[in-house]
């Protein structure tokens, strides 16, 4: 990405040359053999670690089987690999017994036990998760998202107040999610009960996220509710010239009045 906008700015700087000039094919020269370093370095680190992840597969030495399952049952987490897991693992040996079965008792009751919110599909221990059953929340809106990371990371802000409705994903044809793998019909049904005046739309701002908007903004049309997104653009503390074109028109687009 950086290579690709030093390569414009050289590009910007040197257009006045003439294209025959000498100082123009020196500076083409350098360009290419620029570009060319680049990609070589880009591809030996590449290369370098798929080797390495390779040579550390085959000399991984294992004295105990009991060892090799557990590492091979953690590097399956995301994230994890084969080293990071054998720490886990020996981390675990040496802690107390206690200790170990209270880990391994909260990691099989949480896959057991754990609940989805029959309204807004978040994840909780009851039939109806704690934001849903709040009284002091504004019932009026509903902000649609994406997964309950979503929902942790809005209700960290303390700036929203409403209900949530989460998808369960995006629409993403290229991946094999189409609109019956969400829960939109359980939203539509929601709004169709009453009592919702806006539906917030909280989603990625990716092909897949506007997709998704799209979509349930079309099914949710005649319905007499009010539909808006959150505000994109340039995010607090970023310096202008690094943000990108089109994360720099729509905030220009969708400006907003001085002291709002
Ligand atoms: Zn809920």
């Amino acid at each position: 990405m950086m290579d690709s906008k030093k390569t414009k700015l050289i590009e910007n700087k040197f257009r006045i040359l003439k294209p025959d000039s000498l100082l123009c094919n020196f500076v083409t020269k350098i360009r290419k053999l620029f570009l060319f370093c680049s990609f070589s370095c880009f591809f030996c680190c590449r290369c370098w670690k798929i080797c390495s992840i390779f040579a550390i597969e085959m000399q991984q030495f294992y004295s105990s089987q009991l060892l090799e399952r557990a590492v091979s049952e953690f590097s399956r987490l995301p994230g994890v690999g084969r080293k990071t897991a054998l720490r886990f693992v020996l981390y675990l040996l040496r802690q107390r017994m206690e200790d170990v079965e209270s880990f391994v008792s909260a990691v099989s009751s949480l896959r057991r036990d754990i609940k989805h919110c029959r309204i807004c599909h978040n994840i909780c221990d009851t039939d109806v998760c704690a934001v849903c059953s709040d009284n002091s929340r504004d019932t009026s809106k509903v902000c649609v998202v994406e997964n309950i990371q979503d929902v942790m990371a809005i209700e960290n802000t303390q700036q929203y107040h409403g209900l949530y409705h989460v998808l369960g994903g995006v629409i993403s044809p290229v991946d094999g999610v189409s609109p019956g793998d969400l829960e939109i019909e359980s939203l539509i049904d929601r709004v169709k009960v009453g009592g919702i005046d806006e539906i917030i739309f909280a989603l990625s701002g990716t092909m897949e996220g506007d997709t998704t908007v799209f979509y349930i903004s079309r099914r949710l049309s005649g319905l007499n509710v009010r539909i808006t997104v959150i505000a994109r653009g340039i995010s607090v503390g970023g310096e202008l010239e690094y943000t990108d074109e089109l994360t720099l028109g729509r905030s220009i687009l969708n400006r907003i009045p001085l002291g709002e």
